[in-house]
């Protein structure tokens, strides 16, 4: 307690924030710009409010632990807080039906499931915050959460359980890269520092819609890396760097309208003229694209033809009315390279020919300690550039890839 006091006053606090908050930041970084710094307020989606009122039901089933809820209890309290649905937009009366139905089925498979192993938790919804030091800008950053559910598994064995009401599953794999599980390692140690040992906890997403559970174990490792994480993201925000970065998970953002990734196809339904200009324009360039593929791969088609021919006859030129292909031998030399860059640096003519491969420098960097990558990225020169990139896709497939809400 006391060293926790000594740390605040010999670092600055700089920046509060959530593990939601850079989670958002993760997914995009326009999207947190909206959300967390333009605090722009979107309604509730039909997601959130199903998996904001399963995880109300399951800290209700809890709460009251060991006197659980019967499994028509449990059931009650959802239909009393299903209620709250009305105030939503649903597509119809069968689709909020669909969602209480399903919501329904996953309480009793989870109740049914689970009650024969149901024991006290250690906490429930559990608050923490943690302190991430930038040891470089004397600052502390403060990270807090809540952990949905702590179980005490086994004397010194605790599970960290985090409720998934998502349709999909990812595969084991994807615990590994997991930013919440890590920071919620460190919740756990930043309230209960002593009771146990980081290979003691078991990091636990569990999946409700499959029944599932995915678990992992952090290391040390992992542990520093995550810190790294955090302050690579908080570096960002505080740059105010916030590009929008396009994934299939645009599909559940309330901000696609507003989004310079997607306004164009909501402003394209207003049929404004100046649209329609641009919509020919970009017909003509798909139309002058595909005829230049097609040459291209005609091209290819022919010079092979004709190269088999000349190998075939053994001519190191073939003459057409309008020109001739021409062969000759060249010789492609190659080095060894660890010898060649030995001998040059010897010779202090090494500078004059390395150059800098920048994607195997992207890949180092995420190895590289802490300190070195804030000292290479503090040699960094950053320049926007717009990439170009034309999709050629049907605007109604695009509408049923990024449904509205
Ligand atoms: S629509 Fe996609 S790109 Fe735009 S802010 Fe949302 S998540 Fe980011």
């Amino acid at each position: 307690m006391v060293m926790d006091f000594l740390i605040l006053i010999l670092y600055n606090i700089f920046m509060r924030t959530s593990y939601s908050n850079l989670e958002v930041y993760e997914i995009c970084p326009k999207r947190y710009e909206f959300q967390i710094i333009d605090k722009i307020k979107t309604p509730k989606t039909k997601e959130q409010f199903f998996g904001t009122t399963i995880h109300k039901c399951l800290k209700f089933l809890f709460k009251k632990a060991p006197l659980y809820p019967t499994l028509d209890e449990l059931l009650d309290f959802f239909s009393v807080e299903w209620k709250e649905a009305n105030k939503l937009k649903w597509r119809n009366e069968k689709e909020k039906e669909i969602y209480f139905n399903e919501g329904k089925r996953i309480l009793e498979n989870f109740y049914k499931k689970n009650i024969p192993s149901f024991s006290i938790p250690l906490d429930l919804e559990s608050h923490f915050e943690v302190e991430i030091k930038d040891e470089e800008n004397n600052t502390i950053h403060i990270l807090s959460g809540y952990i949905d559910r702590i179980d005490k598994i086994n004397e010194g064995k605790f599970e960290i359980i985090d409720y998934k009401t998502g349709s999909k599953m990812p595969g084991q794999n994807s615990l590994k890269g997991n930013l919440q599980l890590s920071i919620y390692t460190l919740g756990f140690f930043k309230k209960w520092p002593n009771i146990a040992q980081l290979n003691d906890i078991i990091l636990t997403l569990y999946y409700l819609k499959h029944g599932e559970k995915l678990s992992d174990k952090k290391t040390e490792e992992d542990i520093l890396l995550t810190k790294q994480r955090i302050l690579k993201n908080i570096w960002e925000i505080e740059k105010n760097y916030f590009p929008p970065i396009p994934s299939k998970l645009c599909g559940s953002c309330s901000y696609k309208k507003i989004c310079p990734m997607w306004s164009h196809l909501y402003q394209k339904e207003e049929q404004i003229p100046e649209e329609k200009e641009i919509n020919n324009l970009i017909k003509e360039y798909f139309s002058l694209k595909q005829q230049t593929d097609q040459n291209k791969e005609r091209l290819n088609l022919i010079k092979k033809q004709i190269n088999a021919y000349a190998a075939e006859k053994g001519l190191e030129r073939v003459f057409g009315d309008e020109g001739y292909f021409s062969y000759q031998n060249q010789t492609i030399k190659d080095y060894d390279v660890e010898r060649l860059k030995e001998l040059l640096i010897k010779t202090n003519l090494w500078q004059e020919v390395s150059s800098l491969d920048k994607k195997k420098l992207e890949k180092l960097l995420k190895k590289m300690p802490l300190e070195l990558v804030k000292n290479i990225e503090s040699l960094q020169q950053i320049k926007n550039k717009k990439i170009f990139k034309a999709v050629k896709k049907d605007l109604e497939i695009i509408k049923k890839e990024i449904p509205e809400e």
